[in-house]
């Protein structure tokens, strides 16, 4: 029989909604909290910061699933259905006996998966008479991605990039600038919880954290304006459901269904929008299949972090999360997967965790790379860094495959192609990448300073 390669849906059978996997989950997670209050956040409250869609849609407990609007699947349908694809090539150099599919969201326009929530985002800002809104970015793929969504639906944005990023991936600031964003390196003069951070250490590189700090800063003081986020929360893996809604049809069209699933994590949100529709199977349906988060080890949230209230940002002002963290005031080893920098597990993961639905697996940065270039050579796709840990935990485990003899069906996401990152191949073909592991020590002591509130 002629062996297909890749698996595509019509247009028609885009899926139509998202799935919320907390409708499902006998154990809820913990509520999101006001820091003032001590309660438990409510819609209103969320609206201060984000638009009223999406605060409904993160604190949606009820709802399986949520209709996924006309608008949005119109842009969806520019690039969706994203491929499936079978790794033949990779599958043959391990040579193992396991079936290696991977989820291509690296063909957006944009190159990652992050514009399935970006047009959402962007699609109620507009509907609901936003003219502004603001964000950060770490590598500079949420802010490509929402500079084009801004646009196509005619927002002014404000993006604050991590600023080792901003030095290290000039490209990523160009392609924003050139969808029309303004792109302001973080930590930045520009605001209080900018200007705090350079006055106490005038050489800090930025993180994720200090980025989110300042762009809720700017969306609160400035009118009209909203505040979108890129991942972490509920409603944005929500919106990335889509890619494991399509997976699931199309793992049905080559005839399989997933032993094990595997994305990279930052935030969670590539992870859980390819994870949850499957997910939803072993939660209803008594399927056994496994989840591998991958992180790197320089960022060990989900393997090495502890299960606390925190915040999301740096400053203190996003409401505390009960989350796997590193605490907020991590400051990340300057590694090349940037996307993967954050210091929080989200709260969906984190109870997802402890209810033993699925686990992390931390990959050391040389593996990571190595994995991409095997990749690379065996199917022509340059991946993202961030995407690089998940096809190494997908290599570890058909190696597993080949060493027991036995075959499982792997199925992983490609978040992004790695087409601007070249500086990072770059320093990993001359010899001048390491690997960093995080000390517990310093995790102990990032996370003493966080109140105590489970
Ligand atoms: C942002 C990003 C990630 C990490 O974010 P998640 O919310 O964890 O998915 C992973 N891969 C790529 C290509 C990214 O751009």
């Amino acid at each position: 029989m002629e062996k297909q390669k890749r698996f595509f849906l019509t247009e028609k059978e885009i899926p139509t909604e998202w799935y919320n996997i907390v409708a499902d989950m006998k154990n809820k997670p913990l509520p999101m909290i006001n820091p003032q209050t001590k309660q438990p956040i409510t819609v209103e409250e969320m609206t201060g910061l984000f638009n009223r869609a999406c605060s409904e849609q993160e604190l949606n407990q009820t709802d399986a699933w949520i209709e996924i609007p006309e608008e949005v699947r119109d842009l969806y349908k520019s690039y969706r259905s994203t491929p499936l694809v079978r790794a033949y090539g990779l599958e043959k150099a391990l040579d193992t006996p396991a079936h290696i599919y991977f989820k291509n969201e690296s063909v957006s326009p944009v190159g990652s998966h992050k514009l399935n929530s970006a047009l959402a985002q962007a699609y109620y800002c507009k509907k609901e008479g936003v003219t502004n809104i603001t964000t950060e970015t770490g590598a500079g793929q949420w802010g490509a991605a929402l500079s084009y969504a801004a646009k196509a639906f005619g927002l002014e944005l404000a993006v604050f990039m991590v600023k080792v990023s901003y030095n290290q991936k000039p490209y990523r600031r160009s392609i924003m600038q050139t969808f029309g964003a303004q792109v302001i390196a973080s930590p930045s003069m520009s605001t209080k919880a900018g200007r705090k951070i350079i006055t106490d250490a005038p050489n800090y590189q930025g993180s994720l954290g200090t980025a989110i700090s300042e762009a809720v800063e700017l969306a609160m003081q400035t009118p009209n304006c909203k505040y979108v986020l890129g991942s972490v929360l509920n409603h944005v893996t929500l919106h990335q459901t889509v890619i494991g809604l399509e997976a699931e049809k199309q793992m049905a069209m080559a005839g399989e269904y997933p032993d094990m699933v595997i994305a990279c994590f930052g935030g969670g949100s590539n992870f859980g929008g390819l994870s949850f529709p499957f997910m939803r199977h072993n939660l209803l349906d008594g399927k056994k299949t496994e989840f591998i988060a991958a992180e790197p080890s320089s960022c060990p949230k989900l393997t090495r972090g502890v299960f606390q209230y925190d915040f999301g940002d740096e400053a203190g002002y996003t409401p505390m999360i009960p989350m796997f963290t590193l605490g907020h005031n991590f400051a990340p080893a300057h590694i090349h997967a940037g996307g993967l920098r954050y210091h929080g597990a989200g709260s969906i993961v984190s109870q997802l965790i402890k209810d033993g639905m699925m686990h992390g697996e931390d990959i050391p940065q040389l593996e990571s790379f190595q994995a991409a270039e095997l990749f690379a050579r065996t199917e022509g796709i340059i991946p993202a860094p961030e995407s690089a840990h998940a096809i190494a935990a997908t290599i570890r485990a058909a190696k597993q495959c080949r060493e027991a003899g036995q075959s499982k069906t792997i199925l992983f996401n490609l978040s992004g192609h790695g087409l601007i990152d070249m500086t990072a191949y770059d320093q990993y073909l001359a010899g001048d990448l390491t690997n960093y592991v995080l000390p517990d020590e310093v995790i102990k002591e990032n996370v003493s300073t966080l109140e105590k509130l489970v």
